[in-house]
């Protein structure tokens, strides 16, 4: 059997990443992708765009996202995006972020920077909103970058994320944080008929534990992202988490994480991002042919 390669966590600029679901169809294909999942956070919208353009050039589409909890990022694939309960799980994280951000803002106020979510929103109409959207309008309003450039000269773009949003960042603490429960998250996707699958583990962890914590709330595997956080092995590496996921028989999924062309991770290509015949037969068991409503956007 030929091989089918997959890219199972993309994003555009319906959440952070700044093409349209068609220009990620068309880089999609040029990589040789064979099946992909756009993988937004916290939203579907443009799912069916994506699709469009994707069954115009015959590559295969799996309806995705992306939502945090405290602690993790966590994939959906495979899920129906027609499913009114989980339609409604995704404007509620959606809701939760957009007051995530209104606090981060105050606190950039606080700092006399000149950025407010009149601003946000017009930059990004139609995205769902996080760090990425408020640090953009930082460069696409004219106030904003005049500001930047009076009070902090010859700041790189790096400086500036570092200086506002960053770990340390002024707004990078917000007072109340708005997080989706994990089980609220697992048992959303799988009453919505799809996978559930933490992200980029070595990122997050802590503890090589925390992978029993995540098979124990629901996850049904783990990414395998290789593009990126290879410098950060120092509590797991993606060979322990697919030594783990074969021990307890769960499923691998690879990803790039990609956010555009021009953002700092590329997209997978043909390499070992072959599907499995097990993720195969979990990915592809429910009709997600239908889109009515939610990714319509
Ligand atoms: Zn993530
Ligand atoms: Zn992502």
């Amino acid at each position: 059997m030929t091989p089918k390669y997959i890219d199972l966590h993309t994003h555009t600029m319906y959440s952070d990443g700044i093409e349209t679901p068609k220009i990620l169809v068309q880089n999609l294909k040029l990589n040789g992708i064979d099946i992909a999942a756009k993988t937004d956070h916290d939203t579907i919208a443009g799912y069916w765009e994506f699709k469009k353009a994707a069954d115009a050039v015959g590559l295969i589409t799996i309806p995705g996202i992306e939502f945090s909890d405290r602690d993790y990022h966590i994939l959906g694939l495979g899920f129906n995006p027609d499913d009114a309960e989980f339609n409604r799980l995704i404007k509620k994280s959606e809701y939760f972020q957009r007051l995530t951000t209104e606090q981060r803002v105050e606190l950039l106020h606080e700092h006399s920077i000149p950025v407010s979510m009149e601003k946000i929103d017009f930059y990004f109409p139609s995205s769902r909103l996080g760090k990425q959207n408020i640090f953009r309008t930082l460069y696409n309003d004219e106030e904003c970058r005049q500001w930047l450039e009076r009070n902090l000269p010859g700041a790189s773009p790096k400086d500036v994320f570092e200086y506002t949003l960053r770990k340390k960042g002024v707004a990078a603490k917000v007072p109340h944080y708005y997080d989706l429960e994990r089980y609220e998250i697992f048992d959303g996707i799988h009453k919505a008929g799809g996978i559930a699958i933490p992200a980029h583990l070595p990122k997050d962890i802590e503890n090589i534990n925390e992978l029993d914590e995540l098979r124990y709330a629901g996850a049904d595997g783990f990414e395998i992202q290789p593009n990126f956080y290879e410098d950060n092995f120092d509590v797991i590496s993606y060979q322990d988490v697919k030594d783990y996921a074969t021990k307890h028989n769960m499923l691998i999924t690879y990803g790039s994480d990609y956010h555009g062309s021009s953002m700092p991770r590329s997209l997978l290509g043909r390499s070992f991002n072959v599907l499995s015949q097990d993720l195969e037969e979990r990915l592809f068991q429910h009709d997600n042919t239908d889109c009515k409503e939610a990714c319509l956007k």
